[in-house]
């Protein structure tokens, strides 16, 4: 009696395993995805050792954390919000709380992201209360039928879908106060008041953790590739530091800072975001891709190195391909990133004369 129960268990586990094998997507990509915490004057002379091991530090665990979310066979979308919700935490970058301020002294985030299977897109522009801008993104191309909205009405939307949200001093940073300080001091602008409920002002400077102008961008951005083959694009950023009358950079900007289309490619870019909207460089990179058939990195390197250097722009873009190209290009001293292809070893760079 026993063996024949033990046999009917067995048949009824095949007969499982078979039904769930035919239901199941095939797992026919390789996941992999690309990190960038900012472009910028980030030199090897200048930079403190302690500085650079926090953000290889930041950028691991970033990148992990997307790459837990594809590993468990997660989609692109959902790693690239696991990913960016740990830089937007960190202090480090200019996303979320630690972002530069306006010339008012107000911390004004901006974020997009897009989704390379369909070309659904959500963005959002100065948004002053919402923890994670790149949810928000995420929450306008889901659960409303919009493509981007801005300021005070972008965070009641957020609200009204239960997104966090947090007093605007929840941003605030000393070392990025301090920062605005010197460079309004240093082009004789005026100084605003500090921000309502920052912490006190601490008796002496806080020591600068890079040199003066040094990260003035910062932003974050990931491009993923899931198991399904489906690509996608986010950034989250503060803008650049001292932005004046409600200035909005390209990071929200799709096909200039953000853009991901399965026909070619998903691009997040970083750098003086005037220039990154005028050549709509996101978009360019993945046109190259898809009319001229070029491979992922020439085509990043001929909109940086040759279309940005020539209207004296800068800034650099990570990039990815549904058939696992990774690229990243920069024409600025340094760039924070990293990448990470299912099976092979996490590579994170900092400066021009890295990999
Ligand atoms: N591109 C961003 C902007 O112009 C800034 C940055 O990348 O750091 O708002």
């Amino acid at each position: 009696m026993a063996k024949i129960c033990i046999t009917w268990v067995a048949v009824l586990a095949i007969a499982a395993l078979a039904a769930q094998a035919q239901t199941a997507q095939p797992a026919t990509h390789h996941w992999a995805i690309v990190v960038h915490g900012g472009a910028g004057v980030i030199e090897r002379a200048t930079m403190k050792p302690e500085t650079e091991a926090a953000y290889r530090a930041s950028m691991k665990q970033a990148t992990e954390a997307g790459a837990k979310v594809l590993d468990s066979g997660g989609s692109s979308l959902d790693a690239i919000e696991a990913t960016i919700h740990v830089l937007e935490d960190d202090p480090l970058f200019n996303a979320g709380r630690g972002a530069v301020f306006t010339a008012e002294g107000k911390n004004e985030l901006d974020a997009a992201i897009m989704d390379g299977s369909n070309l659904k897109a959500g963005a959002v522009a100065g948004v002053t209360r919402t923890r994670h801008p790149i949810s928000l993104a995420r929450a306008v191309m889901d659960k409303s039928p919009h493509v981007m909205l801005v300021g005070a009405g972008a965070d009641s939307f957020a609200a009204s879908v239960g997104l966090e949200q947090v007093d605007p001093s929840y941003f605030f940073t000393e070392r990025r106060w301090q920062s605005l300080v010197r460079q309004l001091k240093k082009e004789g602008r005026p100084i605003p008041p500090r921000p309502a409920g920052a912490p006190p002002a601490p008796p002496a400077p806080v020591a600068e953790i890079e040199p003066p102008d040094a990260h003035k961008y910062g932003t974050v951005g990931v491009v993923a590739l899931d198991r399904q083959g489906n690509i996608a694009a986010g950034t989250s950023t503060g803008g650049t530091q001292a932005k004046q009358w409600g200035r909005v950079g390209d990071s929200p900007i799709i096909g200039a800072g953000t853009y991901a289309s399965n026909q070619s490619c998903a691009v997040s870019a970083t750098g003086t975001g005037e220039y990154f909207i005028r050549l709509g460089i996101a978009r360019e990179v993945c046109n190259l891709v898809y009319f001229k058939g070029m491979p992922l990195q020439q085509a990043a390197d001929q909109v940086i190195h040759k279309e940005l250097d020539a209207i004296h722009g800068d800034g650099g873009i990570i990039a990815i391909t549904p058939d696992g190209q990774l690229a990243w290009s920069f024409n600025t001293p340094g760039m924070y990133r990293a990448k990470l292809s299912e099976g092979g070893k996490l590579e994170i760079g900092i400066y021009n004369d890295e990999p």
